[in-house]
């Protein structure tokens, strides 16, 4: 992004607050444009009059990321990758996580397809308030048979998840691209020998494209360069995945390589990264759980140094939920904490006897403390109040945790602990112990100062609920 605060994209909008795009002026607009929540698109009159072409060209222009986004699949599930602006994410945030895709082959037994096909589309963890799910399938042409190929595609098409067609055979492709014409697969790949073909391929069908040159930087931007002059956009790039040794070393000096220069403004080079952290089975490691070991290890290095999109095999409980976690937490935003909404959450179905207990809209705080309560199956009420998504301590520290805002939280949330209690008690996170005489005072409530640590909540309550009149 060549321009980063929300008053020098406002320079390029028309300045006349009309507020057709939702928002109530202009520099609002901005601030959307800069955080990527906005797009210039939905600013009617700067789209539509004429008069603002130029304009619109120039902050189209000044907004695009440093590196290129590239969206695989269509609809809903649709996966984004690259778009990002930096190196490194506190100097803003990593936009588009990376995404990740396990293969499956043409060579399988269609019903044993079908059942990996299946647990890769079902996959599902509840994390802080979000599902994490696998991205995509890569169908991998193990018998070179365009038939064969695209009867495999046929049969992963059908649960919607975007594709990665995998053949340096331009048969092969050509054959899964006739029976998902309209499914947006990422082609792989375009190396020294096929490029002709597998691009005429990316032009024909309007399907993005990874172009390979393992270990050779010069010819895998020659290849980009390419593409790019004969009008393919959407690239990806694959520097090759050397499982061990030297070759991994030289692999992650390649990942390093390739973003600086795209972040830099080297634009031949500037798409999203492909690693291949499968190519741990390649290793010669016989034991299938040190492979998946060593691939989720690779996986997490990719993760963490630019590999946008990856192609994994293990589904291994031990080998995915590590990828998919760290993935989550590397792409989380910085600048704005997990958080859930402010307001008072049932934990069963309480009624005026049970407990009413207090935290904040911390996403990870909030979701720690309803597991630790549902999981003892204690039924009670839970206010989350929201601290702009600060945890408890740091909350009770800064002053965004207070006893006239946990008064407003359950003003807000229609509860009144007189009326709605038989107790009119609450009790508070022991790293706010410091708000029970305000509390106190300011509810006109007993405030009970609750363990500093949610996981002793079951041993809290067995000895201190129901409290003593
Ligand atoms: Fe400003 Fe465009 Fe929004 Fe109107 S629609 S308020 S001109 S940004």
């Amino acid at each position: 992004m060549k321009i980063n605060s929300p008053l020098e994209a406002y320079k390029y909008l028309p300045q006349t607050n009309c507020g057709e795009c939702g928002e109530p002026t202009c520099m609002a607009f901005a601030s959307k444009l800069i955080d990527r929540s906005g797009k210039t698109e939905n600013c009617p009159p700067l789209v539509k009059e004429k008069k603002y072409a130029k304009k619109l060209a120039e902050l189209d222009r000044l907004l695009a990321p440093e590196i290129r986004q590239v969206t695989i699949g269509v609809g809903e599930r649709a996966a984004n990758i690259g778009g990002d602006d930096v190196l490194y994410r506190h100097k803003l945030t990593f936009f588009n996580k990376t995404k990740m895709f396990f293969d499956v082959s043409d060579s399988m037994e269609e019903a044993a397809l079908i059942e990996r096909v299946k647990k890769i589309a079902d996959f599902k963890k509840f994390y802080v308030g979000r599902n994490l799910l696998i991205d995509g399938v890569a169908i991998r042409a193990a018998s070179n048979d365009p038939a064969k190929f695209a009867a495999a595609v046929k049969k992963v098409a059908e649960v919607g998840l975007p594709m990665i067609f995998c053949s340096f055979n331009p048969a092969v492709l050509k054959a899964g691209l006739e029976v998902a014409k309209d499914k947006n697969p990422l082609l792989y790949a375009a190396n020294k020998d096929n490029w002709k073909e597998v691009g005429e391929l990316a032009l024909e069908y309007k399907v993005p494209v990874v172009v390979s040159a393992f270990n050779d930087l010069d010819a895998l931007k020659t290849l980009a360069k390419t593409f790019a002059e004969a009008g393919i956009k959407d690239i990806v790039l694959d520097p090759g995945t050397y499982p061990t040794g030297k070759g991994l070393k030289d692999t992650f000096t390649n990942f390093l390589k390739i973003r600086r220069a795209g972040i830099m403004g080297d634009t031949e080079i500037a798409y999203p990264i492909m690693a291949l952290p499968l190519t741990a089975w390649m290793a010669g490691i016989a034991d299938p759980v040190s492979a998946s070991y060593w691939e989720t290890v690779m996986a997490s290095v990719f993760t963490i140094r630019y590999g946008d999109i990856m192609i994994l095999h293990s589904m291994e409980p031990y080998a995915v939920l590590p990828e998919v976690h760290l993935a989550e937490t590397i792409y989380t935003d910085p600048r704005t904490p997990v958080s859930v909404d402010g307001g008072m959450y049932k934990v069963g179905a309480p009624d005026k006897d049970s407990p009413v207990f207090f935290t904040t809209n911390f996403a990870l705080t909030y979701y720690t403390v309803e597991s630790d309560i549902s999981a003892n199956g204690i039924v009670c009420w839970l206010l989350a109040v929201d601290t702009d998504g600060i945890g408890v301590e740091a909350a009770a520290a800064g002053g965004q945790l207070n006893s006239a805002k946990v008064k407003d939280a359950f003003e807000k949330a229609g509860f009144d602990l007189k009326t709605d209690t038989n107790h009119n008690t609450l009790i508070i996170p022991g790293l706010s112990a410091r708000l029970q005489g305000d509390l106190e005072d300011t509810l006109g409530a007993k405030v009970m100062v609750g363990p500093m640590d949610s996981g002793r909540i079951p041993g809290w309550i067995e000895k201190n609920w129901p409290p003593k009149k």
